[in-house]
């Protein structure tokens, strides 16, 4: 897999089958499929939504880290997905007669968490059948004010120790805005998703072979959909996602290659499985 804005996204994603998103660099996956082997490697996951294709693997997850002794991992989910949640891993518990060690942070839109790799995650409302959100990756930099450039380091040392300015301010980038399930709608109400430096999105259906309207039934992201909308999408790199089984991997190279336009074709890659 390329790098994408110079960030190395991987992982699977197969609509209905298993979506794991893979940020090695960062120690960090978005939502866990099946639990793919790499995935045990994560210390942290984010779950957008609690479809079996995105959590199923989580109690595997969190047993596997014990037996390797990795430590325990860290989950995000929804606020809406807490208490099953909690429920679903005292029932493994007591199958299990163990102690599937994790540490539960439920989060919702408006809430950020500081990962540890000091990226900042918040969630955001995205619209699937069930609760779901996306998330937005932020780094910071510290940067010198625009009124103090060219200053030498004494001049800046002195203002803070005599003045107590700070000549420097903190600068948010958008890196990675993962959508998660959901309807297009996120593209307009998010402005992460079209700002982000690399935006992985869900777009399920490619062609006639499922109208939009049974798509948007479904709860899923129709290419037509994106076509519609391709001067909205401001990101340096596209990662497309959670292709539907009844595209071969041959023919989701084919569709886009031909239906989308050379602004989009030349920024969008194809999460594809591995042959
Ligand atoms: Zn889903």
């Amino acid at each position: 897999m390329p790098r994408l804005a110079n960030i190395l996204v991987e992982g699977i994603s197969v609509g209905g089958l298993e979506t794991f998103i893979d940020c090695p660099e960062w120690k960090l996956g978005f939502d866990i499929g099946r639990c793919p082997d790499v995935a045990v490697n994560r210390p942290t996951i984010l779950f957008t939504h609690a479809h079996m294709d995105h959590m199923g693997g989580v109690a595997w997850h969190a047993a596997t880290r014990h037996l390797r002794r990795v430590g325990a991992p860290t989950y995000v989910v929804p606020r809406e997905n807490e208490v099953a949640f909690r429920e679903l891993f005292e029932v493994w518990r007591r199958l299990d007669k163990s102690e599937l060690a994790h540490r539960l942070v439920p989060l919702g839109p408006g809430d950020e968490f500081e990962l540890p790799c000091k990226l900042l995650a918040r969630p955001f409302r995205a619209y699937h059948r069930v609760p779901c959100q996306g998330y937005g990756i932020w780094s910071r930099r510290r940067k010198l004010r625009p009124e103090h450039l060219g200053k030498s380091d004494e001049q800046i040392r002195a203002l803070r120790e005599r003045e107590g300015e700070d000549a420097f301010e903190t600068l948010e980038i958008p890196e990675l805005a993962f959508t998660g399930d959901t309807l297009i709608e996120v593209v307009e109400r998010t402005e992460v998703v079209r700002k982000a430096r690399v935006l992985v999105m869900e777009v399920t259906f490619l062609d006639e072979l499922v109208s939009v309207q049974q798509c948007r039934e479904k709860g899923h992201i129709h290419l037509d959909e994106v076509l519609e909308r391709a001067d909205l999408f401001e990101n340096e790199a596209l990662l497309f996602t959670h292709f539907s089984t009844r595209y071969s991997p041959e023919r989701v190279l084919e569709i886009l290659e031909r239906r989308l336009p050379p602004s989009l074709r030349e920024r969008v890659t194809a999460l594809l499985p591995q042959h």
